[in-house]
């Protein structure tokens, strides 16, 4: 069993030294850990964020654990050259097409989200991504207007792209509460015609899941009146960045959710898939012992339990995890006093006394 780490920038070395210490705790037999350079980290090294060797590492292991890019001192580097580019690349040379992105309420905590606590403790919902196309790969540029410069970008998705998306979808509704949400703009955008046509064929595949249809700007404005009556949301790419982050103001805190991104690689363990907390670099927190560790350490949770196979060490770690927030260890972005060593200490601690 092969696992590639890159830490990347800002709290990403921060919160994944605390994955990689609940990891080093579990002491799982045959397992091999690299570690590789991305971001600005790897471009001041490589003089490229995405280096050949560190993707050459990601494609010779099981599951890749991510940290976070970004640094504000590459934002004047060539689009290509910024460090974003390390997880864009990273995604679509690899074939990851399908980002999952869990959020539910923690028992205990409801008081930290901004909704009310009844409302916070009723969410318990899946958002399936589309991590591959949309108008983030679209053709994109800068041209001269009769309005000055003028930036374009273009959103597109073809049914072979949403079919698979759209089943990745229904197989999680599948082991969940059978109850399909997809969010489009199909009032206004042909890509979300295109969407919502092929969704509603895909469905046919599975009578079991009830699915509905719901436009993006109230499916935002659901999501915060009544996110209990989501079960699985399936979106494109744009539309499920901004929902996804959404959902994790709801839960509490950014520092909580953890996300996977799979294709349709199998290895002898598993579905090979990238795993990182949906937050970023977060530079204004960086080198302060701020960082919640907490996704960073689901992250490692979901890549055992959908890339190794390793279920009962996946429940121990969410265990742990629940235990110790119940405990009010957390830090700042919680309102606690705990830092990131302290919070990966408690975690190190609780898995190793119910083992
Ligand atoms: P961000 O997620 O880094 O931070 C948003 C806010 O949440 C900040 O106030 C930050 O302090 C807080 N926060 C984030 N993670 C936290 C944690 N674990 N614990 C406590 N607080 C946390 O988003 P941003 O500020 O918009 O972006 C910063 C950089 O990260 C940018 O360069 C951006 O491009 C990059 N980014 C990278 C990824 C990725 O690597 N996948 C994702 C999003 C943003």
């Amino acid at each position: 069993m092969k696992i590639a780490l890159f830490a990347g920038d800002g709290i990403g070395p921060e919160v994944t030294a605390q994955a990689r210490r609940v990891l080093e705790t579990l002491d799982l037999p045959g397992l091999t850990l690299f570690e590789g350079d991305v971001g600005a980290a790897a471009y001041r090294r490589h003089g490229h964020p995405l280096p050949q060797e560190t993707l050459d590492m990601a494609r010779a292991a099981d599951a890749v654990l991510f940290g976070a890019v970004g640094d504000f001192s590459c934002d004047d580097l060539p689009r290509d050259l910024r460090p974003e580019q390390a997880i864009l690349g990273l995604r679509s040379e690899l074939g990851l097409f399908a980002n999952l992105r869990p959020a539910a309420g923690f028992p205990g905590l409801e008081h930290l989200s901004s909704l009310k606590p009844d409302v916070a403790r009723s969410i318990d919902l899946l958002v399936v991504r589309e991590l591959n196309g949309d108008v983030y790969f679209g053709a994109k540029g800068e041209r001269d207007s009769k309005g000055g410069r003028e930036g374009w970008d273009t959103m597109s998705y073809n049914e072979a792209e949403v079919r698979r998306i759209a089943h990745s979808a229904f197989r999680a509704a599948m082991g969940r509460g059978k109850k399909l949400t997809s969010v489009d703009k199909a009032n206004v955008l042909e890509t979300s015609r295109i969407w919502r046509e092929t969704v509603i064929a895909v469905a046919a595949e599975y009578p079991e899941v009830e699915l509905d249809h719901m436009y993006v700007d109230n499916a935002a404005m659901q999501l915060v009146k009544s996110p209990g009556q989501f079960d699985t949301i399936v979106t494109g790419n744009l539309f499920g960045d901004i929902l996804s982050d959404q959902a994790s103001a709801c839960v509490g805190s950014i520092g909580l959710l953890a996300s996977a991104s799979l294709g349709e690689r199998q290895t002898e363990y598993g579905t090979f898939g990238l795993y990182e907390p949906i937050h970023g670099s977060a530079p204004d927190i960086a080198g302060q012992g701020k960082a919640n560790p907490v996704a960073a350490v689901l992250s490692l949770a979901m890549l055992l339990r959908h890339s190794l196979g390793r279920e009962a060490e996946a429940l121990r770690i969410e265990r742990a995890v629940e235990e110790i927030l119940a405990d009010g260890v957390f830090g700042s972005d919680l309102g606690g006093t705990a830092s990131t060593d302290e919070v990966g200490d408690a975690i190190v601690r609780k898995i190793v006394t119910t083992s």
